[in-house]
């Protein structure tokens, strides 16, 4: 591959993930010239350009050096990666907190679950055969692969398989098709996707500016500023009951003598629960902010 000086992301065009994954990108400061419909997008703010694919062929195109990073479901790319040899081209780089579902092994609902031993000899339905073998491999079971492309969901009501292996998210798909989730294959959700080694020219310092970029994008998510007022004397009860966060901010109250102002960025969810318990402790004019940018 020869050196380049824009670094190519490859997203899915369309479907579950490029909503999603566009506007993470937006958060991430990149714009794009408008091409709705068009497989390549010209980078404005910075030299990055988008590349609008189906998002089984991320991986691939990673591997061959067409793009640099790509954005794609765990389960298509740890599916690719058994399929790649001992040394795939390509590697998860980041968890991106978006398109969580999960590879699953379902039952007819009427069917028994005794452990993956249960299963030994029988029919399952997939379209993600390495993943199955593997987990099958490791759980010393003997099974048959029955790779589709689609549909899995029917094969046991038409007699082509007695056990499925797909993807869940809700599980109403599942229950439509009167099956019951037994085992989990691989957790999954959207991740960004890079190849065994960073190129070693200007992509490199774009690279590793976005994936910066993309980390601080993600803590913002679930970052929230909570500002209060409380009785000096609680201090140390309220900040025990802070979630995970930077160490509080407390300032003094004009004219007052006994009451401080916290101020405290919680890098964990706070809850309605968090709230409850620090007032029992003595908090007062409690507000919970969103978190806008965050640069560490
Ligand atoms: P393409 O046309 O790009 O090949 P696709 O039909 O293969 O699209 P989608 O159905 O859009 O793909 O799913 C993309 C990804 O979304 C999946 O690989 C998975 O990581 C994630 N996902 C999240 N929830 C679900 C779900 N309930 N079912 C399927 N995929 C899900
Ligand atoms: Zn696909």
């Amino acid at each position: 591959m020869s050196a380049r000086d824009r670094l190519r992301i490859a997203i899915q065009k369309s479907g579950r993930l490029s909503d999603a994954s566009q506007d993470l990108l937006a958060r991430c400061g990149l714009t794009f010239r408008r091409s709705r419909d068009k497989l390549f997008c010209f980078g404005e703010s910075l030299p990055v350009d988008l590349l609008l694919v189906r998002d089984d062929d991320v991986p691939g195109m990673i591997a061959d050096g067409v793009c640099d990073l790509g954005i794609v479901g765990r389960n298509v790319l740890a599916e690719q990666a058994l399929g790649a040899g001992p040394e795939p081209a390509f590697r998860e780089l980041r968890a991106l907190g978006f398109g969580q579902c999960r590879l699953s092994l379902a039952v007819p609902q009427e069917s028994t679950w005794e452990g993956p031993a249960g299963i030994a000899s029988q029919r399952i339905a997939t379209t993600y055969p390495n993943l199955l073998a593997d987990w099958l491999r490791r759980h010393e079971v003997e099974a048959k692969i029955v790779t589709l492309s689609g549909s899995v969901e029917i094969a046991p009501r038409l007699g082509t398989a007695d056990v499925i292996c797909d993807l869940v998210s809700s599980g109403a798909t599942l229950a439509a098709n009167q099956l019951r989730e037994v085992a989990t294959v691989l957790e999954s959700e959207a991740v960004l996707a890079g190849g065994a080694a960073l190129p070693n020219d200007e992509r490199a310092g774009l690279a590793q500016m976005l994936m910066r970029r993309i980390d601080g994008v993600i803590q913002v998510r679930v970052s929230k500023l909570v500002m209060l007022h409380a009785p000096r004397a609680a201090l140390d009860a309220i900040t025990r009951l802070l979630p995970q966060g930077q160490p509080p901010t407390i300032m003094p109250i004009e004219g007052s003598v006994d009451d401080i102002a916290l101020q405290a960025v919680c890098t964990d969810a706070i809850t309605w629960q968090h709230l409850e318990d620090m007032k029992r402790a003595g908090a007062r004019q409690m507000l919970v902010l969103p978190v806008e940018q965050m640069l560490a």
